[in-house]
């Protein structure tokens, strides 16, 4: 039963107040078909509203079933519509976007039941109003009449005990209107059918029991208020929850409706996200290329000193730095170029460095065939070096075996050839050596031979008749602690005048420097497209809403919680994200292709036969992880753009909504 006890309704009219319900206390029991008459704004669609919950700015009191209704939240307010009360509108509103039997299955979907079942129970209902043929049709392809048909299949779908229908004949000839009617008169036997109609005929011919308004009183009720049957069920609560799919439904929907809106909205939200992906992309290609190829030449802790003047360090000095126990080796960095025959009888050039002091100052990525030199009278050579002494022109990987077998335990006779204007002038012996090692790597372009530094230092005076000194000497400290390291600079620059530079980090610190700066213009340009998509975004949803919100009131009434309402248009939003950072995932790797593409055949091949296959790099590095940190982000913010238009959206009031056409 429902009860209503002193309802008031006030609208705020300029500076006064007109009561829409005025003072009305009435009930209404199962078995009740009542038509409510009245004149147009006596009240009738308010007092309507209020009895099913949507309207619930009231003074007085509802009751339904023996529960006072004051303490509602929304959420209660959604339930009870969902479950106790089935809405027949004037205007049908059915859903467009959706088929037939998705607008009767919807209040089904609303309670959490499953589609399938939904799907069979809407169905069957349709059946009963003589509709089931049309059940896979949307409703614009229906008449008036089939549409009021479809509009109370669904309000019968939950087995409500309370029908409400505002004015449902009143667009349909007279023919229809009393079909309507006799329907709504056979399923109020156990429910309370409360219908609005100015329409007296209806009434005399239909009605059990007649209400009369007039300025929101009751004029006049032919129902005996006295007999009060005692009720038996009670309102028990499930939750109304709709279920993730159906939200997304609504979203896709929405948005394939819109298809060219939401295609262009996400292509343009997209060029943010396209250039965040070749800008990272192609800080991580640079970035890994160039530490990659710096670490190939340069060993992590070898240390450049120099004099602050540059002139030459004093060998004292340097006999006093590398005795300090933080050196755990220094030198002179001597090299000279000297020259031996290869197996045709043809002179090689080579150049001769110390023997790296530990196999980790050997080139990265190379291996090392036989062992290291022990002695003055061991060299160790680089696969270059035994290929040109072999005369063998290809090396690759699979022949280095081959290569240091060939070469392994021979000796070399090292010359130095003295050109002047290129007549031989002189030739200079230097001795003979044992190969005892090989290094090798794809990657090396250069002939080197390493020999032991004391014999470096001989050979070189032997050449130029003193020791060619030159101004920069390396270091290799025994640790890796930066304070260690500072406090070490700081007394060679103050003790010796003497500045230590790490080439390595030198490089590298310069180069994270340029990363950084780049870093720094690319999160601007990815702040400003991000503020721009969001408000984008925002302005969409909101459009969306605008659009559709008497689909919202729809929906509302029927028994959509604030949170679906929200979760609709969130999963809008969503999607937009989706399919924008999808979009822009596509572009960004054909870019990268084409670009990497270009990059290649216009600088990276040419500088590689320049430098004999050493230049090998790619521009634009396409990383799993990014993608999908960025598709992850763009469903989030999109999430976040759409939130305070979804909220507002949930906030609508529904009958103003349903009013809107
Ligand atoms: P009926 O359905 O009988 O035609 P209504 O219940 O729609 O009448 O309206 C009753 C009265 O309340 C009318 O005077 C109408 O102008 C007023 N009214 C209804 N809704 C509003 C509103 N949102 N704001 C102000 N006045 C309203
Ligand atoms: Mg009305």
């Amino acid at each position: 039963m429902l009860k209503v006890k002193n309802l008031t309704r006030k609208y705020k009219n300029g500076s006064s107040f007109i009561n829409a319900v005025d003072d009305i206390t009435t009930n209404f029991q199962v078995g009740d078909f009542v038509f409510v008459l009245g004149q147009s704004g006596s009240g009738k669609s308010t007092l309507l509203n209020i009895l099913c919950g949507l309207d619930t700015e009231i003074e007085g009191s509802v009751e339904i079933d023996g529960i006072d209704t004051s303490n509602f939240s929304k959420k209660e307010w959604a339930i009870y519509r969902n479950h106790y009360v089935g809405f027949v509108f004037q205007e049908y509103n059915l859903i467009e976007h959706l088929k037939v039997w998705e607008n009767v299955a919807l209040p089904l979907q609303f309670q959490g039941i499953g589609k399938s079942e939904a799907k069979i129970k809407a169905i069957e209902e349709l059946d009963r109003v003589g509709l089931k043929k049309f059940a896979e049709k949307k409703p614009d392809q229906l008449s008036g009449g089939q549409a009021q048909r479809v509009a109370i299949a669904r309000a019968l779908v939950t087995n409500p005990k309370v029908i409400m229908a505002d004015e449902p004949t009143g667009a349909l000839d007279t023919e229809l209107g009393k079909k309507i009617i006799g329907y709504l008169r056979k399923v109020s036997q156990d429910r309370i059918v409360v219908v609005v109609t100015h329409d007296e005929d209806l009434a005399s011919e239909f009605a059990s029991r007649t209400v009369r308004l007039a300025d929101g009183k009751i004029i006049d009720d032919t129902g005996n208020l006295e007999t009060h049957e005692k009720e038996t069920k009670k309102l028990s609560f499930d939750r109304p929850k709709m279920k993730f799919s159906m939200m997304m439904k609504f979203a896709r929907n929405n948005i394939f409706s819109r298809m060219f809106r939401s295609l262009a909205t996400s292509s343009i939200v997209s060029i943010g996200y396209i250039s965040i992906f070749l800008l990272t992309f192609m800080i991580m290609g640079i970035n890994s290329s160039i530490s990659d190829t710096i670490g190939m030449f340069l060993p992590e802790d070898q240390y450049q000193i120099y004099t602050v003047d540059n002139t030459e360090i004093n060998p004292t000095d340097l006999f006093e730095i590398s005795n300090m126990s933080i050196v755990e080796n220094a030198r002179y960095n001597v090299s000279e170029r000297v020259t031996f025959e290869s197996r045709f009888g043809v002179d090689v050039n080579v150049s001769l460095t110390p023997v790296p002091y530990d196999q980790a100052l050997l080139t990265q990525d190379a291996t090392l065939y036989g062992r290291l030199p022990q002695n003055e009278t061991e060299i160790l050579i680089n696969v270059n070096t035994a290929a040109q002494i072999r005369g063998i022109s290809q090396v690759d990987e699979d022949s280095f075996d081959y290569i240091f077998d060939l070469v392994k335990n021979s000796t070399l006779d090292l010359e130095y050839k003295n050109y002047s204007e290129f007549e031989l002038e002189s030739t200079e012996n230097l001795g003979s050596y044992k190969i005892v090692g090989m290094v090798a790597s794809t990657l090396m372009m250069d002939s080197v031979i390493y020999i032991d530094y004391e014999e470096l230092l001989i050979m070189s005076e032997q050449i130029h008749d003193e020791v060619n000194y030159r101004e920069i000497a390396l270091l290799y400290l025994s640790t890796e602690n930066e304070d260690d390291i500072e406090a070490f600079t700081v007394l060679l620059r103050d003790d010796y005048n003497i500045v230590v530079e790490n080439f390595f980090s030198a490089i590298t610190s310069t180069i994270e420097n340029f990363m950084y700066n780049a870093l720094k213009i690319f999160i601007g340009i990815a702040a400003i497209s991000l503020v721009v998509s969001g408000i984008l975004i925002g302005l969409v949803i909101y459009t969306s809403i605008i659009e559709r919100i008497k689909e919202i009131g729809i929906l509302t009434a029927i028994g959509a919680k604030q949170t679906n309402i929200v979760g609709i248009f969130l999963a809008e939003s969503a999607m937009i994200g989706l399919l924008s950072s999808g979009i822009a995932t596509l572009f960004a790797l054909l870019l990268t292709r084409i670009i990497n593409g270009l990059f290649s055949s216009f600088i990276e091949k040419p500088l590689s036969l320049l430098s004999s296959g050493l230049f090998d790099m790619t521009l634009l590095t396409p990383k799993i992880w990014v993608i999908g940190l960025v598709i992850l982000f763009s469903v989030l913010y999109s999430m976040i753009a759409g939130l305070i238009p979804s909220l507002k959206a949930s906030r609508l009031n529904a009958i103003k909504a349903l009013r809107r056409e």
